[in-house]
């Protein structure tokens, strides 16, 4: 059905700036815009907005201002903010700051105007912190003939706790706007449609504010849980008459939010209930697929539901965020395509509005203009759509079109400010952002006839900024391989599809692989699945010390040839393994989650980095490969590297792949060859990897495949006089024991071995006093629980500051308790097995010490699943004394000492007071304590406000220094010079006293 076919366009056209005008013309009677309370708030805006870098400092104090108790914190803050803004500033501003009193009367008043006036900038936007406030604004709305739909504040919530508070306050409003509203006296424009009553309550819910586990991951997990959450809502909604419309949030929460959506409607209770609606945003790309596929929906449900078209909060968020992952951007990333896109989808909900009843969402008056000319063109009764506006913004607009006879309904968010704050700030970035509707023609001034333009006709602007940052991009030469995004069903079904197939996979026998031959073994080892311990994931060789002999003669034999391959030839093996790892991506995750119990993302992320491994180490070895030479008339001078022979190389099983790959490829593409021995618990991975290196056709020797256990075979290899070099990542104890072997110098041993050696951390998260609560909660449960606290990079330490330390207990406390303990492969899976018995054992003495030394807060209980494989629920210790064991020593599982500081220096002074200096972390929102901390915090790998685990290949090169490690960082430039020796040769080249042209040198 297409009612507006192209001859009608210029038609349409002419309408749309038709009503465009009128609305400016109605506008314009309204008086000059200062007299509007907002003015003097305006003229602030207006100034900020002058200057990004001011814009940025504002946002972020008014963004951790309601945290700040403290007049002398407030004053504090505001200093930080703005010195950082620096020279931008005018003079009498610069002066003020450093003249702002830091204390008394004077630091009060600071403090006091501070409050005021970040408080006013709020009830711009956010009618009041309470019901009753709430109850009153709608009244006021009501008196102005407008519609409303309130918002309780809050979104993407850490902890069952809040989300059932969350879900109860939401009956409660309901109840409460239901007795107060559908008593009152009607009101024709916005009580009714041409299909009948309206309901007058209307209320809309953001599903991430409603549970705590919400994640795309596992949809079905998910969608139970959260009708669960929904009913009691849906019901309280029905039996008051009242309408419920789901908000949309981030892309990756769309297709799961789409998808609840339409379960919770099909279920009997809900199936004839119209009372409801989404939102769609039409700057996502692939909404107008989603839309069509609603419409079809609601065909087959036989009931109709309202959408509500906007043009999507997140635009910021969702471009930087696809920029980090280095997944495809899922905007639309021009303005006017967003603003096209939108006109589209609001010519196909008029044409479908019996199935998808159309509310249009937008403060732009050309949008609007277009809606209300593609209604009237289609003959649309008055009233079969509305119009819908946010609290607070646009209100001339808001009175123009009721003056139309336009139903006009307003989205009105009340609740806390400090829940409230993303929504604070999604609005002052849309009211000060560059290309917005409002700041253009209210700040700007932008000429009306520019305003109404049609979107389509601004299609040649913005090439040239997307040519630039296409220019930009080829600039770089290494990219990380994106993570699965496993909100896309098609990297679901993939991940299903490959556990399926390996589970069928599972319990074959693997070899030793020495020189290109399989080798068989007397004894083989056994590798189960700590999900579920009575399944062998694989039977690996179980290397004799002969087998290791003979694998070193192996790589020693193919050495030489190895060695002088051409570099360029090297790297390409690699790339090409890199190749062979993508396509067999999701098989090579499935075979971790069985093997290690890696939790899907968990998995992914490996591969992703084994990929960057390669590839990186790829790149590195053609620029150390490059001619180098410092040459003068008559005198040669060459600096190159060479390898240094043969490499053993030991790897953990807690990144069964990544680890192992990139140790193995970094001496591989510097020539060595390599004698490749995986952990006991991973070798079937390692026989994976070995596969990868087969399959890209390395030489016989180079790499050699040796599963056995490490104290029989670990002497052998490390003792061995041929070899050259020992990469080890492991533990401390054995990384120091190999350390000391290797320096011994065996008879016939003509070298110095080199060991590289990754051991391990105790690592600690700082809380400053101001730090974001949630994403502190959320982050340090994420770096201390993430793979069961298997990871050196794990945290297991928090220190947070006094002041915090109650509110981040309960509240991480709380976050914990909310984390699902299953099996790996089960898709929602938060916590699974830890590695192995023996694991399992020794994680739990550290726990028995930890309630002698200190309080034991939460105590995660696996349940049934106890005997089923190796769970160990999390644990958080409090008050834990900085010199007790579960503070010092390393745990390697889910266990985490939380520890109470007075102040940052304290807190600095616990978190180096270990023996190890690998990962830290702070969560402040000072930028003085920032600077401050990243000078003194002495670890190798330090991360401020972000979560301390997952570094990436060359983005975070990973290592760390004291106990933690002997060596420069993995994924970083210096890794490879590691491998090799650097040698230099110098030729005279003067024969009687004549000299060939210097080369260039580089
Ligand atoms: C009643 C109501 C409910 C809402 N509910 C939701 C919701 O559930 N979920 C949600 O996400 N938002 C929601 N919003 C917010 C809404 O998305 C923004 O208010 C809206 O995008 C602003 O658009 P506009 O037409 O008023 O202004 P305009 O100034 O015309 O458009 C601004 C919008 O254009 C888009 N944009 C900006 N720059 C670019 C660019 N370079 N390339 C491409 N596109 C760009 C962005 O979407 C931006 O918000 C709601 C808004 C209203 C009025």
């Amino acid at each position: 059905m297409n009612l507006i076919h192209d001859t009608h366009a210029d038609d349409l056209e002419r309408l749309t700036r038709a009503y465009g005008s009128e609305l400016f013309a109605r506008l314009d009677n309204r008086g000059p815009v200062l007299l509007t309370p907002g003015w003097w708030d305006d003229r602030l805006m207006e100034w900020t907005m002058a200057q990004e870098a001011v814009k940025l400092q504002l946002f972020r104090f008014i963004d951790v201002l309601p945290l700040l108790e403290e007049p002398g914190t407030i004053g504090r803050h505001l200093r930080e903010y703005f010195e950082e803004a620096g020279q931008v500033l005018p003079g009498w501003a610069r002066q003020g700051l450093r003249w702002m009193p830091r204390s008394g009367l004077g630091a009060r008043l600071v403090a006091w105007a501070a409050r005021t006036n970040a408080r006013r900038m709020a009830r711009r936007f956010i009618a009041g912190s309470n019901l009753d406030e709430a109850l009153a604004a709608v009244a006021r709305l009501r008196r102005r003939k407008l519609a409303f739909t309130v918002d309780l504040l809050g979104e993407a919530t850490i902890t069952e706790a809040e989300a059932v508070q969350h879900q109860e306050e939401i009956i409660e409003l309901i109840k409460g706007l239901a007795e107060t509203v559908n008593t009152a006296s009607p009101i024709a424009l916005i009580d009714g449609d041409p299909e009948g009553p309206l309901p007058r309550v209307n209320v809309s819910v953001k599903l991430t504010s409603l549970y705590s586990q919400f994640d795309a991951i596992d949809p079905e997990g998910t969608s139970r849980a959260m009708r669960e959450r929904l009913r009691p809502i849906l019901r309280t909604a029905r039996e008051n008459h009242a309408f419920i419309n789901f908000d949309m949030e981030q892309y990756v929460c769309k297709d799961l939010t789409l998808h609840i959506f339409r379960e919770i409607l099909e279920e009997d209770e809900f199936a004839d209930w119209s009372d409801v609606g989404i939102a769609i945003q039409a700057y996502l790309r692939d909404c107008e697929r989603d839309l069509g596929e609603l419409a079809a929906w609601a065909q087959r449900r036989g009931r109709p539901i309202w959408v509500r078209l906007i043009k999507g909060a997140y635009w910021d968020y969702e471009t930087v965020k696809a920029a980090q992952e280095n997944w495809p951007v899922p905007v639309l990333t021009d303005k006017w395509e967003t603003d096209a896109n939108y006109e589209h989808l609001t010519r196909f909900l008029l044409e479908n509005h019996t199935l998808l009843r159309p509310a249009f969402g937008s403060h732009n008056i050309r949008s609007l203009a277009h809606a209300l000319a593609c209604a009237q063109m289609m003959d649309l009764p008055p009233g079969s759509f509305e119009v819908q506006m946010l609290y607070g913004m646009a209100e001339p607009v808001k009175e123009a079109l009721v003056g139309l006879g336009q139903r006009v309904r307003v989205y009105t968010p009340y609740g806390e400010l400090l829940p409230g704050m993303a929504y604070l700030v999604r609005r002052l970035l849309e009211n000060t952002a560059n290309e917005s509707f409002l700041r253009e023609s209210f700040t700007e001034h932008v000429p009306e006839e520019q305003l109404l333009m049609n979107p389509v006709e601004y299609e040649d602007r913005g090439s040239a900024e997307r040519e630039s940052a296409g220019a930009r991009s080829a600039l770089e030469t290494f990219a990380n391989e994106p993570l699965s995004d496993f909100s896309k069903g098609d990297a679901r079904e993939a991940m299903k599809t490959a556990l399926d197939q390996v589970r069928g996979q599972l319990g074959q026998t693997y070899p030793l692989l020495i020189g290109g031959s399989a080798v068989a073994t007397p004894a083989t080892i056994d590798s189960i699945n700590p999900s579920h311990m009575k399944e062998i994931v694989g039977r690996c060789g179980r290397a004799t010390v002969a087998q290791a002999q003979a694998a070193i003669a192996a790589a020693g034999r193919a050495f030489p040839s190895w060695r002088d391959t051409d570099p360029e030839v090297r790297a390409d093996y690699l790339v090409r393994a890199a190749g062979v790892i993508r396509r067999r991506r999701f098989e090579l995750a499935a075979w971790q989650v069985f093997e290690c119990g890696k939790q899907w993302r968990e998995a992914d992320a490996d591969v992703a980095e084994s990929i960057d491994y390669c590839a990186y180490y790829a790149g590195e070895m053609r620029r150390l490969a490059l001619p180098r030479h410092a040459d003068v008339p008559g005198e040669e001078n060459e600096y190159f590297y060479e390898p240094r022979g043969v490499t053993v190389v030991i790897a953990p099983w807690n990144f069964p792949m990544a680890i192992l790959c990139g140790m193995t490829s970094a001496a591989l593409v510097t020539g060595n060859t390599v004698v490749m021995k995986p952990a006991e618990q991973s070798a079937v991975v390692g026989a994976k990897l070995m596969e990868v290196f087969q399959e890209v056709g390395l030489p016989a020797g180079v790499v050699n495949y040796l599963p056995g256990i490490g104290e029989e075979i670990g002497p052998a290899l490390v003792n061995h006089p041929d070899v050259a070099m020992i990469a080890f990542t492991g533990s401390r104890g054995v990384g120091l024991l190999l350390n000391r072997q290797a320096a011994e110098q065996a008879p016939a041993q003509d070298h110095v071995k080199r060991v590289l050696a990754e051991m391990g951390g105790k690592n600690a998260i700082i809380i400053d006093d101001d730090a974001d609560l949630d994403e502190a909660v959320h982050g340090v449960a994420a770096s201390a629980f993430g793979y069961q606290g298997q990871k050196c990079s794990a945290c297991s330490r928090v220190i947070v500051l006094e002041t915090l330390y109650e509110p981040f207990l309960t509240r991480l406390v709380e976050a914990t308790r909310s984390l699902k303990i299953a099996p790996a492969e089960d898709p929602g899976c938060s916590i699974g097995p830890v590695i192995d018995a023996e694991a399992r054992r020794r994680i739990l003495d550290f726990v028995e010490k930890g309630k002698r030394q200190a309080r034991l807060v939460y105590a995660g209980d696996p349940g049934p699943l106890t005997a089923e494989g190796y769970y160990i629920g999390p644990h958080i210790f409090a008050e834990v004394d900085p010199k007790a064991t579960i503070a010092q020593e390393e745990i390697f599982g889910p266990v985490l000492a939380v520890v109470k500081v007075r102040d940052l220096d304290e807190a600095l002074a616990v978190a180096n007071g270990t023996q190890y200096a690998l990962t830290g972390g702070l969560y402040s929102r000072s930028p003085a304590n920032i600077r401050k901390v990243r000078r003194q915090f002495r670890v190798g790998n330090l991360y401020i406000n972000r979560k301390i685990t997952g570094a990436l290949v060359h983005r975070q090169p990973f290592g760390g220094f004291k106990l933690s490690g002997i060596g420069s960082k993995a994924g970083g430039p210096d890794y490879l010079l590691q491998f090799v020796l650097p040698r230099a040769i110098t030729e005279n080249t003067m024969r009687r006293g004549f000299a060939p042209a210097a080369e260039n040198s580089v």
